[in-house]
């Protein structure tokens, strides 16, 4: 038996499996694909301390991912498909084993929003894009529309001017939710374009992006950009599909903890993305998973548990 299984590779799941195993329990991080999460789309990241000109997402995730691994993390590339958390022995079952630990702490990280929007399903992957430093490069001297005024599509928006001939930055309303930072770089770059107060309705094309139809929310008026990709950042689900039934959630999905990162379930634990919160950072993960280590440690010596396995 596992002492802790972490499901999740992200910064939250992967600082949480260095400090516990650091502490010689015996942990295995979980992870679908590769470890990184949300991370790995990021190009460049300039507000993770430590780095002061900063780093590529790629290399920020190798680092902790080797940090971790240097004091004996597991780490395993499998999906998990289900979980038995409401005993004090945890199961955790992947497609491929059933697994049992003393404690979970679940660092799954969140997804891209979908807008919901006709041709959004159709078009997904065949010139829609969730993440600008996947697919960006496909762009080259093209017109494209981000959708959003976060930070991540103010983001997103500048690094496409690298690639793309024009970025038309679509946002529902006439300010930006970004930091000034951003937006003060955003309004430098001439090939962004902002187009307020407008919402997509639909995207054109059959076998590729052609256009994108809009509406003016103010005006109520509809018009039409010739685009050949849409790039959608309108903030993330989470990844709380697995513990939906057991795990208390807010109501957007998010799973609501206390300040040690205890979930409504003793022994389960949240950190990361997936918690219910107000600022989602590499930063904040980073802590979160700190903290859920230190709780997932007095949790068992509270079990009387560490070393039974
Ligand atoms: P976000 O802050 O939730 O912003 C989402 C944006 O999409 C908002 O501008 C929102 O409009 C718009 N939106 C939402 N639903 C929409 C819809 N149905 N149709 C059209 N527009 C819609 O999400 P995010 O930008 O992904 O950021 C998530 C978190 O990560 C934030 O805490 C952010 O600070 C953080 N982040 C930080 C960095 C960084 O520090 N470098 C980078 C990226 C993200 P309204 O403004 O009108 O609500």
């Amino acid at each position: 038996m596992y002492d802790l299984i972490i499901i999740g590779g992200g910064p939250a799941g992967l600082t949480a499996g260095l400090y516990n195993s650091r502490s010689r329990l015996n942990v295995l991080l979980l992870e679908r694909l590769a470890p990184g999460g949300q991370v790995l789309t990021t190009d460049w990241v300039e507000n993770y301390p430590g780095f002061p000109d900063g780093i590529s997402g790629f290399d920020l995730i190798d680092k902790m991912k080797t940090q971790a691994e240097n004091f004996d993390l597991q780490i395993r590339n499998e999906e998990v498909v289900r979980l038995e958390l409401l005993n004090e022995k945890k199961i955790v079952f992947t497609h491929k084993e059933r697994l049992e630990t003393k404690a979970v702490i679940l660092a799954c990280g969140a997804t891209p929003r979908k807008i919901g929007i006709e041709g959004e399903e159709l078009l997904t992957g065949k010139g829609i894009s969730y993440c600008a430093t996947c697919d960006g490069p496909f762009y080259r001297d093209q017109e494209v529309a981000v959708i959003g005024g976060g930070d991540t599509a103010v983001e997103e928006a500048i690094f496409l001017t690298r690639f793309c001939s024009k970025i038309h930055l679509i946002h529902r309303r006439d300010r930006l939710r970004a930091i000034e930072l951003l937006q003060e770089r955003a309004r430098t770059e001439e090939k962004i374009e902002f187009v307020w107060d407008t919402v997509p309705v639909k995207i054109l094309g059959e076998n590729g992006v052609e256009g994108i139809a809009l509406k003016n929310v103010k005006t109520g008026e509809t018009t039409r950009k010739e685009v050949q990709g849409v790039f959608i950042f309108i903030g993330t689900q989470p990844n709380s599909d697995l513990a939906r039934d057991m795990v208390k959630l807010d109501e957007n999905g998010f799973i609501i903890t206390d300040n040690n990162m205890e979930t409504s379930i003793p022994g389960v634990f949240a950190a990361g993305d997936v918690r219910s919160k107000l600022f989602r950072q590499i930063a904040t993960a980073v802590g979160e998973g700190a903290a859920a280590s230190y709780s997932v440690e007095r949790y068992l010596e509270g079990l009387n548990f560490i070393g039974d396995s």
